[in-house]
């Protein structure tokens, strides 16, 4: 009888926490219900199930619907920006933060989204990073909380952290919008790029506030499936397409690149891994 009276307050004071804590409360149940997600089914085609073609670099960029751009360059202490590396950032409506060019329209619908939703606005503390920024920041800060140089995402202008008046930080999941944009913010084409138990992986600690832009349909299949970004390239098997429902994806050493014969749009992004990697959208 005892032992269920020790057990039942032990409930009680874990309901009494959980109710005064959100914060704890959603990592309590996005870690459950993320043990019931289903992920987003990628499927690798048999290159008889696909028609392709092949063509240089020159021939796509000719072509009205293919866009080159940066959005899935993978960044990190192993696979570092070098000099050669030029950031395509401009400012983001004259708001004095500069990110890459690529992220702009998603980084406006998210914060419309949080604006409609909560009425709050999403600021941004810290986009786009020079090689030089990152260096003083490495001086001030130290290696325990900034990456070293070439080894920060920022220096992309991929990356935004991001937070709502009073929450900052650790602090932004304490708020009904940082929680939003944790739980949804895939559906906007970024992804939580230091997820929380993914340490060992990343290489850094979970940041609820800084979100990596990479585009559909990737969002969502890395978020969906628990993975992070390092994985997810590990797991685009070079030269064969991946299917995920309307999108065909293939990472290609470039040159010459094998596309599909008929799609709706292509965009070819670097990945800083030595591959290329094209998203094809089909009609
Ligand atoms: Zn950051």
């Amino acid at each position: 009888m005892k032992k269920w009276k020790g057990l039942l307050l032990l409930l009680i004071v874990a309901a009494v926490f959980l109710y005064f804590r959100e914060d704890v409360r959603f990592r309590v149940v996005d870690t459950v219900s993320g043990w019931f997600r289903e992920g987003v089914e990628w499927t690798e085609l048999k290159p008889e199930d696909i028609k392709v073609v092949q063509k240089q670099l020159s021939q796509l960029m000719a072509e009205e619907n293919c866009r080159y751009d940066q959005s899935l360059m993978l960044v990190n202490e192993e696979y570092r920006l070098t000099d050669a590396y030029t950031a395509a950032v401009s400012e983001y409506k004259d708001s004095g933060v500069f990110m890459n060019d690529c992220i702009m329209d998603a980084y406006a619908a998210l914060a419309a989204a949080v604006q409609a939703r909560f009425d709050e606005k999403l600021y941004v503390m810290s986009s786009y990073r020079t090689a030089e920024e990152q260096e003083a920041l490495l001086a001030s800060e130290g290696s325990d909380t900034a990456a070293q140089t070439g080894a920060s995402e920022h220096q992309t202008g991929l990356a935004l952290d991001v937070y709502v008046q009073y929450y900052a930080g650790d602090g932004f999941l304490k708020s009904e919008a940082g929680q939003f944009v944790n739980a949804n913010c895939q559906d906007y084409g970024f992804i939580i790029r230091y997820p929380r138990g993914r340490e060992s992986v990343t290489g850094i600690r979970y940041e609820p506030w800084h979100i990596r832009y990479v585009g559909e349909p990737h969002a969502v299949v890395i978020a969906s499936n628990g993975l992070t970004l390092e994985e997810y390239i590990d797991r685009l098997k070079p030269d064969v397409f991946f299917q995920v429902g309307n999108y065909l994806i293939s990472r290609q050493r470039g040159g010459e690149f094998y596309v599909p014969a008929v799609y709706e749009e292509l965009t070819i992004s670097p990945d800083n891994t030595g591959y290329y990697i094209l998203t094809a959208k089909l009609s």
